[in-house]
C-alpha cells in the first residue's frame, strides 16, 4: 500500500430513512456512487468545490456516466438521484454514455427528461435501436453532445475539464472498435483526486485491456477499478497481466444476477490478486433487487470510505 494511502473501509447498511445528506460530499471530498440498477451500470460522480461566495450553490461538478436500463419514467437511477436531493431541472454537468447498450444508455433517456445536462460525451460507435437514436436525439437537443477521441467530429480531449485537483483521463473512446464490438467502443476513464483513483472501465473487454497495457501499462494502476462487462471472463476481460498493472484495492462489480456475471474466473483472479470485491447485485447468485446495493466511495484525496446501503421503500 502506498505510504500516503489510508483507507478506511466502512461496509454498513443504512436504512430508507436514513438522510440523504452525508451521501453528499464535502467541500474537499471526491465522492463516487456505484448505483444499484440491477443489471447494467449507473455511476455518479461530485468532484470537491470551493466553498465560498463564488459558488452559491456550494456543489462540485456533477458527471453521470451511464444510466442503467429502462426508458421513460421511473428508474432506479432517477429514484438514487432525487435521494441525494437533485431535483426536476436541476443541472447534471456531464453525461458519458459509455457506449450503445441498453442496460447504459436505456435509463439516460430519463435523466435527459428530468434534469438539465450541460455536456454529453460519447464513444461515437453507432447502433441500430430506438433507444439509441433517442439516446442521440436527446443528446443533440437538451445537451452539448461531444463526441470521443478519434470520431473526426467535436472532441472534448483526452482530459475532461474537472479542476485543478482532480485528474479525468479519456483512456478509450473507439468509435470504431477493435472487432466491431460495442463493449470495446467504451470509454474508458481514469479519475484520479491526489492519491486514490478509480478505473472505470465501462463495458470494456480483453482488447481493450491489451491496448491499455501497451499504451499505458503501470500508470494503469488505480486504488478502485470497476470491472469492465459487470465481472465477466469473456474474451479474457479482467485478465491476470492487466489486474496485475491495475493492481487496484477494491473492484467494483456492477451486475445484476443475470448472463452469468460475474464470472466466477474473474473472482477467482481477484481471490488470487487479494483484491477486495464489492457488488452491487445478489451475492448469492439468486435473487437481485435493484435498489439494495448501493455503493458509495468518498475520499478526500488519501482516505477512502466505503459505504454501501438500500433504498429500498
Ligand atoms: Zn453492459
Amino acid at each position: 500500500m502506498n505510504a500516503t494511502t489510508v483507507l478506511i473501509v466502512l461496509i454498513s447498511m443504512v436504512g430508507v430513512t436514513a438522510s440523504a445528506q452525508p451521501l453528499n460530499g464535502a467541500a474537499d471530498e471526491l465522492t463516487v456512487h456505484f448505483i444499484d440498477v440491477g443489471q447494467g451500470d449507473c455511476i455518479y460522480i461530485t468532484t470537491p468545490y470551493i466553498s465560498d461566495a463564488s459558488n452559491p450553490q456550494k456543489r462540485g461538478i456533477r458527471i453521470l456516466i451511464d444510466g442503467g436500463d429502462g426508458r421513460r419514467g421511473d428508474t432506479f437511477a432517477l429514484r438514487y438521484l432525487s435521494r441525494l436531493g437533485l431535483r426536476p431541472a436541476d443541472t447534471i454537468d456531464y453525461v458519458i454514455a459509455t457506449h450503445p447498450d441498453g442496460d447504459h444508455i436505456g435509463g439516460l433517456l430519463a435523466i435527459y427528461d428530468r434534469y438539465h445536462v450541460t455536456n454529453t460525451l460519447y464513444a461515437g460507435f453507432v447502433n441500430t435501436t430506438a433507444t439509441y437514436d433517442s439516446f442521440i436525439k436527446l443528446a443533440r437537443d437538451d445537451s452539448r453532445l461531444w463526441y470521443g477521441l478519434k470520431s473526426g467530429e467535436e472532441t472534448l480531449g483526452e482530459y475532461l475539464p474537472l479542476g485543478d485537483e482532480v485528474e479525468a483521463r479519456i483512456l478509450n473512446a473507439e468509435s470504431k472498435p477493435i472487432g466491431k464490438k460495442s463493449n470495446n467502443s467504451s470509454i474508458v476513464l481514469r479519475l484520479a483526486y491526489r492519491s486514490i483513483s478509480f478505473l472505470l472501465m465501462g463495458d470494456a473487454q480483453g482488447p481493450v485491456e491489451e491496448k491499455l497495457i501497451a499504451k499505458f501499462g503501470s500508470a494503469l494502476r488505480s486504488t478502485v477499478i470497476k470491472l469492465g462487462h459487470h465481472g465477466s471472463s469473456t474474451d479474457g476481460t479482467s485478465g491476470a497481466e492487466f489486474l496485475g498493472l491495475v493492481r487496484p484495492q477494491f473492484a467494483v462489480i456492477s451486475a445484476g444476477c443475470m448472463y452469468g456475471h460475474p464470472n466466477v474466473a474473474t473472482g477467482n483472479r481477484l481471490w488470487n490478486q487479494r483484491v477486495n470485491v464489492v457488488r452491487t447485485d445478489c451475492e448469492d447468485g439468486t435473487v437481485e433487487t435493484p435498489g439494495d446495493d448501493n455503493i458509495v466511495m468518498t475520499t478526500n484525496g488519501t482516505q477512502l470510505e466505503i459505504r454501501q446501503f438500500s433504498i429500498r421503500d
